[in-house]
């Protein structure tokens, strides 16, 4: 790949959240110390980047007229990342892949990982009836089938443990293919690691809740994960998160 090629390719990766690149095992001028670590390479675009193009794996780009099927199958049988050793089921979205509306949690619990669909649990149970009882409230039909929920990534991580930076990277890019693709009017995260995944702020959710930020170009309004509002206590986190549904409810559907 000619020079010029591979920065407009770094600089892209870079656009959609893509921040470190793996180097590729087997190649020849990679020491065997240094493809056991998997090492992240240099940041994207710069020199030193650039001087690694042989020894870099390089995910390919969102084709064009990219689709959700199209996604799945490049998915396939996942083993990017150490997730998939625990996981039973890849967590992909579900919904209309034309929703004006995606919401995107951090990613599948022991129900979710048993039957491959995102939020079914007690917090997708109780995030269900908040989008279908807050619309209904608000006067806009809508039911969970028409808006769009996935994960930032895809496989259950071990004992509910939030994912690691790596995770989220190698995840990320079909969870950025997903939204591109869909290209939503607005994207709700729930909660602050999905919320840090798509807008790279380092903040924690209470300080980013309620208002909007953005994943290239399109609004995100940050909101508590469904279950931290299942905690008794959070009496105060449940009424700013019907808030910040109304917010983001009207914004698209009005
Ligand atoms: N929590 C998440 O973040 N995602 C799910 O799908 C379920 C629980």
């Amino acid at each position: 790949m000619k020079p010029d090629d591979l920065r407009r390719r770094l600089e892209f990766y870079q656009d959609i959240g893509v921040k470190t690149l793996y180097r590729q095992p087997a190649a020849a001028q990679v020491s065997d110390a240094e493809t056991a670590e998997a090492s992240a390479a240099e940041p994207a675009g710069t020199p030193a980047a650039a001087a690694e193009q042989a020894a870099i794996i390089l995910p390919p780009l969102a084709p064009v007229g990219d689709t959700l099927p199209l996604i799945l199958e490049d998915i396939g049988d996942c083993r990017r990342c150490r997730l998939h050793e625990g996981r039973n089921k890849i967590v992909f979205g579900v919904g209309n892949d034309r929703s004006p509306l995606v919401f995107v949690g951090e990613g599948p619990g022991a129900d979710e990982d048993a039957q491959g669909i995102p939020f079914v649990g007690r917090a997708g149970q109780l995030l269900t009836q908040m989008i279908e009882g807050t619309a209904k409230k608000e006067g806009i039909e809508l039911r969970r089938e028409d808006i769009y929920i996935c994960n930032v990534v895809k496989c259950r991580p071990p004992e509910n443990r939030t994912p690691e930076a790596d995770e989220m990277e190698i995840c990320g890019q079909f969870l950025h293919r997903q939204l591109s693709a869909i290209a939503p009017k607005a994207i709700c995260a729930l909660g602050g690691t999905a919320a840090r995944a798509l807008t790279g702020r380092k903040e924690g959710v209470t300080k980013m809740r309620g208002h909007w930020l953005e994943w290239r170009s399109i609004p995100v309004m940050v909101s508590y994960h469904p279950s931290y509002l299942l905690r008794p206590y959070n009496q105060d986190a449940k009424r700013e998160a019907w808030e910040d549904l109304k917010k983001v409810l009207h914004f698209v559907y009005d």
